[in-house]
């Protein structure tokens, strides 16, 4: 069987690809690594991030999307031409229609630069649709019905707001603060509370292991390995759920901000439908401990947690891709 219709989540911090009837087939890291000397790519996904901070100087690991865009573009395609191989094989004869996932706030140029990108690594046809849409879909929100409906996704790179009625979106708003953000958050608070560094991935480790943004009743804790600033040797101690629980809410600030914005511009019907039937979260940020009542709390809205926040738009992008004639509306395409 060729695979003729694929749906890709190209993500700043992971890209996932979906094929109807499949499900999904790829879930990797947004990582290349290329050698500088040849010019080539070396690794993708998993294998490159396993590179980073790790290799010689002849060596670059790169995320080629910033804050969801594409801020590389040759290594971009390069990552698309790797998945889309790994998932429909060497295709020069039978190529695939795309599907690709762009941020709402993204602009004209930078969506012709990701619909380019599809091309060249080898899409017979690219169409591309905003995040918040496809969010929405692959959550099961009723996108096509005339009541207002708000998706906040919260990803690596940036956390993207939206109200979607009618099937567009009639408001939204990005800021390129989530996850990426928190994990330097927590390394800040680390460094100046213990004088000790710790690299990107222990971060990381300790905003899923222990983190929350509400204080726990029962505190937990973990231990982590870091480098003492002082005497420059590696050293551990034992970090808790409620000491880093401060500089982590702190972060989420910024997007309880645009949520409010959103709201405040959104027109008075949809905002009561919001205010009733509440909003919902999306994207890795949704799995953050007690974010769904730190929302509640702060906005006063009450908040579903997707299900499979992490696929969401990937499943949305799967669905669109299946079902074109029913989401013409919310889709941009390039022959
Ligand atoms: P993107 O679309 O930007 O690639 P994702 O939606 O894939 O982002 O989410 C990735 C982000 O979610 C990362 O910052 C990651 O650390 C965070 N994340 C993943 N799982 C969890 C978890 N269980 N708890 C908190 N954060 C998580
Ligand atoms: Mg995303």
């Amino acid at each position: 069987m060729f695979v003729k219709k694929i749906g890709i989540d190209l993500g700043t911090s992971n890209s996932l690809v979906f094929v109807p009837n499949k499900g999904i087939v790829l879930n990797e890291p947004s990582v290349v690594a290329v050698s500088l000397a040849e010019n080539r790519i070396l690794a993708v996904g998993q294998e490159a991030k396993e590179m980073i901070g790790r290799t010689p100087d002849t060596i670059r690991v790169y995320r080629p999307l910033k804050d969801g865009v594409i801020a590389d573009y040759r290594v971009t395609e390069a990552m698309l031409r790797f998945f889309i191989e790994r998932t429909a094989g060497k295709m020069k004869i039978f190529k695939p229609e795309l599907m690709i996932a762009v941020p709402a706030g993204i602009t004209s140029t930078e969506r012709r630069a990701v619909i380019e990108a599809g091309m060249a690594a080898g899409g017979k046809q690219v169409f591309v649709a905003k995040e918040p849409i496809l969010a929405a879909i692959g959550a099961g929100v009723p996108i096509n019905s005339c009541s207002g409906n708000m998706i906040v996704d919260i990803g690596a790179g940036t956390a993207e707001v939206a109200v979607i009625s009618l099937g567009g979106i009639v408001n939204s708003a990005s800021v390129r603060v989530a996850g990426d953000k928190i994990n330097q958050a927590i390394s800040d608070y680390v460094r100046k509370k213990y004088n000790l560094a710790i690299g990107d991935q222990t971060a990381e480790e300790i905003k899923i292991n222990v983190g929350t943004v509400l204080p726990l009743a029962k505190d937990e804790t973990m231990e982590i390995r870091g480098r003492d600033l002082v005497l420059g040797l590696p050293k551990n101690i034992r970090i808790s759920s409620n000491e880093i629980c401060g500089p982590m809410t702190d972060v989420l600030e910024d997007i309880i901000q645009a949520i409010k914005q959103v709201l405040r511009e959104t027109p008075p019907e949809l905002s009561a439908d919001i205010m009733s039937k509440g909003m919902t979260i999306s994207g890795g940020g949704a799995l953050i401990r007690n974010i769904d009542s730190l929302l509640a709390q702060t906005i006063g809205v009450p908040v579903t947690i997707a299900e499979e926040p992490l696929f969401c738009v990937v499943k949305g992008a799967g669905v669109v891709i299946e079902n074109l004639d029913i989401y013409k509306k919310s889709v941009m395409s390039k022959k």
